[in-house]
């Protein structure tokens, strides 16, 4: 079976609820913390491609799960009807901001269009959380407005990279189109105080997480902790094959850049 395709993905969450994790989304993780128990909270960064969210909602709806689903605001807004029939599933929609970096670092034209996209979006559904986007090609990194602000401001009650505590959460995601793709990840990786956790925590459970086989084969020999975030980009899941291919190349060369990137970045700091 070819990894990345939607088949890969069902077996995925199903190894993860016979192994015996229940689903979460984040705002119900969140609402429902310290309740202990194998935990999943189900988060898919939707970059592009919104109508591929829409067949992992299904997928997991199928499954009687749910998980959040963060939108990014395109030049026509966000996919208004998609949204609806996401939320009718029982998932969680959330807002993929990337205020700052469209804003070039200013922070006050930044909160101005965040609270503007955020009041749209509520018109479509009800926002309890948002995440980043993670924004390869730009200088800033769109976290930084919250130096000076506080979501919560805006009636938000949790951003990953904030309110998540990942000393005890182990991060898994696909960026990269790979389980193990920090290294050529510029900023979507679960760092506490930016240094990465996830490498830490495969380290003391051993672990050579790369394909999706990986984690199932983790799952079966009970190697995963008990609390894990998995964020999903549901463009990269697809069992058409053209798509798949194209997915496969251009992340490839992607992947490429983006650690040119990394090294250049590193070298600056050394
Ligand atoms: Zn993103």
């Amino acid at each position: 079976m070819f990894d990345f395709t939607l088949a890969r993905y069902k077996d995925l969450i199903h190894n993860l609820i016979s192994s015996g994790y229940r689903f979460f989304t984040f705002a119900s993780f969140l609402e429902n913390m310290g309740t202990g128990g194998k935990s999943v909270i189900l988060r898919h960064d939707v970059d592009r491609s919104p109508a591929r969210a829409l067949m992992t909602a299904e997928i997991e709806s199928g499954f009687g799960i749910t998980g959040s689903y963060y939108f990014r605001c395109g030049s026509y807004g966000f996919p208004k009807e998609l949204i609806s029939r996401i939320e009718k599933m029982g998932h969680e929609i959330g807002y993929h901001y990337e205020d700052l970096c469209i804003n070039n670092g200013d922070v006050a034209s930044a909160v101005e269009s965040f609270e503007k996209n955020l009041a749209r979006l509520r018109e479509i559904a009800s926002i309890k959380t948002i995440c980043m986007h993670g924004s390869p090609l730009s200088k800033y990194d769109n976290r930084d407005m919250w130096r000076t602000r506080s979501y919560r401001d805006f009636g938000i009650i949790g951003e990953p990279y904030f309110d998540i505590d990942f000393d005890k959460v182990m991060y898994l995601t696909d960026t990269g189109r790979r389980w193990d793709g920090e290294s050529v990840s510029i900023r979507d990786k679960a760092d506490k105080d930016r240094k990465s956790i996830t490498e830490g925590s495969r380290a003391e459970h051993q672990l050579r997480l790369h394909s999706t086989r990986d984690i199932i084969n983790a799952l079966k020999n009970n190697q995963l902790p008990d609390q894990i975030m998995l964020t999903i980009h549901p463009q990269r899941w697809t069992d058409e094959w053209v798509p798949w291919l194209w997915e496969l190349v251009s992340q490839k060369t992607k992947n490429i850049v983006k650690s040119i990137i990394v090294k250049r970045i590193n070298n600056k700091k050394a």
